[in-house]
């Protein structure tokens, strides 16, 4: 590929202390030395998107940076034995977007570490209509499945279902035939509309969420997807029936955690921290594998809303003030 033909890039700098953004036409040769050159297809905005562009956390740990935490596409150049020109690729995670540039651009090099190969049966756009939230979505299930808890053992709970993670986890949840409660902070209607097609069978709300729970509630949830932390998660573990596990994996609502160990100690209650970045690749393979067959094309048409790179920044503010339903897809090419 000549390094002189140009393509778009969403580039972020930081100019006196504050994070700016331009889309700019970048060649190949501006990209990083790495051993796979992609064709991209599609990105995807996240959480940890909206952190970045506000300049909030530290995000963004080189300037100037393409983020873009995933990307899915097509090898163009390969110095790696594992993929050569042709083969279609998915990339999420290893603080890419943070340290290495990432997908908000129509080419990228990437380590070929980082990739692992499009699964059979799912195209480039259907990986990141998943993207990370969903594959992270799959990795808090495959958790509870690994904890014993399945569809037969009780109803699970979803939080922060409204969002990216917790959409796909109710959907996944919902077709292996767990029985799913999604508890949503904001509640309206038309958010309980969306998750009921997707497989709510009911919902969690109301002022008690925001309030401190005692040690030990009633009993509930044999399962619990946790996006939101803070003591949101604490009410969940509180609620948690004998034996049962949550899996956390978001901070949403903050990331503290006030708690005894009352649930843990008196009910077996058992919490485990999942994490999509540094997830080994074994297991990684294993959790894409699985989302050909585990969330079901329908409730991907409903969670994801496809939007152009230019679109980008706009919608990094809106997902910071919760009001982005489901997942957010960029068509770098559109
Ligand atoms: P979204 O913004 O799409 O969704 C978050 C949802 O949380 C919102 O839709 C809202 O849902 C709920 N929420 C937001 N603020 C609050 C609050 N103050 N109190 C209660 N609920 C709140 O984010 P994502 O789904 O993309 O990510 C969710 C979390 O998971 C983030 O913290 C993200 O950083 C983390 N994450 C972690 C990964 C990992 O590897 N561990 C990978 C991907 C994401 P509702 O209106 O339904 O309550």
């Amino acid at each position: 590929m000549t390094g002189e033909r140009t393509f778009k890039a969403l580039v972020v700098d930081k100019v006196d202390g504050k994070i700016v953004h331009e889309i700019k036409q970048l060649t190949v040769n501006d990209l990083p030395p790495e051993d796979v050159l992609i064709k991209v297809d599609y990105s995807t905005v996240n959480y940890k998107e909206g952190l970045g562009f506000a300049g909030r956390s530290k995000i963004f740990r080189q300037f100037p940076m393409v983020p873009g935490l995933d990307l899915s596409g097509t090898v163009v150049e390969s110095e790696s034995p594992d993929y050569k020109p042709g083969d279609q690729v998915i990339l999420n995670g290893w603080s890419v977007g943070e340290r290495y540039w990432g997908g908000y651009a129509q080419m990228a090099r990437i380590k070929s570490d980082f990739l692992i190969p499009l699964p059979k049966g799912m195209d480039t756009k259907k990986a990141m209509a998943i993207g990370t939230v969903g594959y992270t979505a799959m990795l808090c299930v495959m958790t509870l499945e690994e904890a014993g808890i399945k569809p037969e053992s009780g109803p699970v709970i979803v939080t922060g279902a409204a969002g990216g993670v917790g959409s796909n986890a109710v959907a996944i949840l919902a077709k292996l035939g767990y029985e799913v409660t999604a508890l949503t902070a904001q509640g309206q209607e038309s958010m309980q509309e969306f998750l009921k097609e997707l497989g709510a069978k009911s919902f969690a709300g109301g002022k008690e969420w925001s309030e401190m729970p005692r040690p030990l509630e009633t009993q509930k949830w044999m399962g619990a997807v946790d996006t939101v932390g803070t003591i949101v998660l604490s009410r969940v573990l509180s609620e948690m029936s004998y034996g049962g596990c949550v899996a956390a994996c978001g901070l949403a609502g903050g990331p503290d955690l006030p708690t005894t160990v009352m649930p843990f100690i008196l009910r077996g209650v058992s919490l485990r921290g999942v994490d999509s970045v540094w997830c080994p690749t074994s297991r990684r393979k294993a959790a894409w594998e699985r989302l050909v067959t585990d969330i079901p094309d329908s409730a991907l048409a409903k969670i994801n809303k496809v939007i152009k790179l230019e679109e980008v920044p706009r919608y990094t503010k809106d997902i910071l003030l919760g009001k982005v339903q489901g997942h957010l897809v960029v068509d770098v090419n559109a």
